[in-house]
C-alpha cells in the first residue's frame, strides 16, 4: 500500500526568472532544477512514489528531464498553484495515500533530514510546515523611507514540503477551489486544523531568480562529489572485414576478434564508468561464458553502466577515449562516434571525447596485431 506521495508542483512559468525557460527545466550542474528536486524525494526511504504536476506546454521538457526516473504519470495543473496542486491530489484519489508531501518544483535541496521530520510530524499532526526562524530585523517601509520596525519574535519564513494527511487536505483544496492562496497550509489554517512547525534549513531555499540559480550552483559544487576512473581494453584482429569502434562499423581490412562486437572503445569506456561508483569491471557484469553476450553490441554494456551511475543518483560529467592503433584512420569517423557515445550515454556531445594515436609502429598496436583502447569518465555524486 502506498503511505506517502510526495507532489512536486511544476507548471508555473517562473517570471521572475527570466529566459526562455521556465526556471524548473534550467540547468543546475549537468541536470535539471526539476530533476535534482525529483531525486531527492525518490532516494528518500519514507516517500514511497513521486509525482508531478506539470504545465501541458512543458511536456517535452518535462519527459526529458525525468528520462529514467521512477514517477508517477505526470498531471496537467491549472491557471494557479492552488489549481494545480488540486489537480495533482485529485489524480491521487485511486492511490490514497494516508500522507501527501506538496512540494515546489524550485527547491532542490531538500535534505533528507527536512523530509524526515515533516514525515515525523503527521503522526501527531494533520499538518507539517518545515520553516526557518527569522532573524534578520524587519521594517516596513513606504516611498523610500522606514515606517515601521516589524516585532521579529514568533515569526518563519515558510517552505516546503508542506506535509499533510490526505483526505484532510484533498477536502480543503476542493472546499477553497477558486481562491488565491499563497501555502497549502494556509488551507488547512482556514478549516482550523493544527500544523507542526518542523525545522526547515536555509539550503532548501526556492530557485526565483538567476542569482538565487547561481546560488544553487555554487551549493552544488560544495555538497558533491566528482570521481574519476580509467577503463582500458585490447582486442586481437584477425579474419574479417571491418571493426566496430564507439558503436559504429568501420570498413577494414580485418576484424576484431571477440565474445561480444569486440568493441574495444566502448568496452574500456564501461570500465571506466562502471569504475567511479565501484561496480567492478565489465566482465563481472556480462561474463563471457555467458552465451547470451555472443555477438551482443556493446552499447548494452555502456548503457548499462551509465545506467547504474544514475540509479546511484550520479551524473556523467564527461568521457574522454583514446583509441589506439595504426589503422583505420579514425579521423573521418570521429564525429559519428561522439555523436553515437552521446547517444548511448545519453549526454550532450560536448560532453564526450574521442581521440586516436598510433605508437609510431612499435609494439603489438603498431604491428597491427590488435587494437588497444582507454577511457577515462569523471561523474558527479550528489552527497
Ligand atoms: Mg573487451
Amino acid at each position: 500500500m502506498v503511505k506517502t506521495v510526495a507532489l512536486v508542483v511544476a507548471a508555473g512559468r517562473g517570471r521572475r526568472f527570466g529566459g526562455d525557460l521556465p526556471k524548473q527545466y534550467a540547468k543546475l550542474g549537468a541536470r535539471t532544477v526539476l530533476r535534482h528536486t525529483l531525486m531527492r524525494l525518490i532516494s528518500h526511504p519514507a516517500v514511497d512514489a513521486v509525482g508531478c504536476v506539470i504545465h501541458p506546454d512543458d511536456r517535452d521538457l518535462y519527459e526529458d528531464a525525468v528520462q529514467g526516473l521512477p514517477l508517477l504519470a505526470p498531471v496537467n495543473g491549472g491557471a494557479t498553484r492552488q489549481d494545480s496542486v488540486r489537480l495533482g491530489l485529485q489524480s491521487l484519489c485511486d492511490a490514497k495515500p494516508d500522507k501527501v508531501l506538496i512540494h515546489d518544483a524550485a527547491r532542490p535541496f531538500a535534505s533528507a533530514a527536512l523530509i524526515d521530520g515533516v514525515i515525523a510530524a503527521l503522526d501527531t499532526q494533520p499538518g507539517a510546515l518545515p520553516c526557518v526562524v527569522v532573524a534578520d530585523t524587519l521594517k516596513r517601509g513606504r516611498d523610500g523611507l522606514i515606517e515601521d520596525t516589524v516585532p521579529r519574535e514568533g515569526l518563519y519564513r515558510a517552505q516546503t514540503p508542506q506535509g499533510f494527511r490526505f483526505e484532510d487536505i484533498l477536502k480543503a483544496h476542493e472546499q477553497f477551489a477558486g481562491q488565491e492562496l499563497t501555502d497549502d497550509t494556509q488551507l488547512l489554517e482556514r478549516i482550523g486544523l493544527d500544523i507542526a512547525l518542523t525545522p526547515g534549513a536555509e539550503d532548501n531555499f526556492k530557485i526565483t531568480t538567476q542569482e538565487d540559480l547561481m546560488r544553487a550552483e555554487r551549493l552544488l559544487a560544495a555538497h558533491g562529489e566528482t570521481r574519476t576512473a580509467q577503463g582500458f581494453d585490447v582486442h586481437r584482429l584477425g579474419d574479417g572485414t571491418f571493426v566496430t569502434l564507439c558503436g559504429i562499423e568501420i570498413p577494414h581490412s580485418q576484424g576484431l576478434v571477440g565474445h561480444s562486437d569486440a568493441d574495444v572503445a566502448l568496452h574500456a569506456l564501461t570500465d571506466a564508468l562502471l569504475g567511479t561508483v565501484g561496480a567492478g569491471d565489465i566482465g563481472q557484469h556480462f561474463p563471457p561464458s555467458d552465451a547470451q553476450w555472443k555477438g551482443a553490441s556493446s552499447d548494452q554494456f555502456a548503457s548499462h553502466a551509465a545506467r547504474l551511475i544514475r540509479e546511484r543518483g550520479g551524473e556523467i560529467v564527461n568521457v574522454d577515449i583514446t583509441l589506439i592503433c595504426e589503422a583505420p584512420k579514425i579521423g573521418p569517423h570521429r564525429t559519428a562516434m561522439v555523436t553515437k557515445v552521446a547517444d548511448i550515454l545519453n549526454v550532450d556531445e560536448d560532453r564526450v571525447s574521442v581521440k586516436a594515436t598510433t605508437t609510431e609502429g612499435l609494439g603489438f598496436t603498431g604491428r597491427g596485431e590488435g587494437i588497444a583502447a582507454q577511457a577515462l569518465a569523471s561523474v558527479r555524486l550528489a552527497v
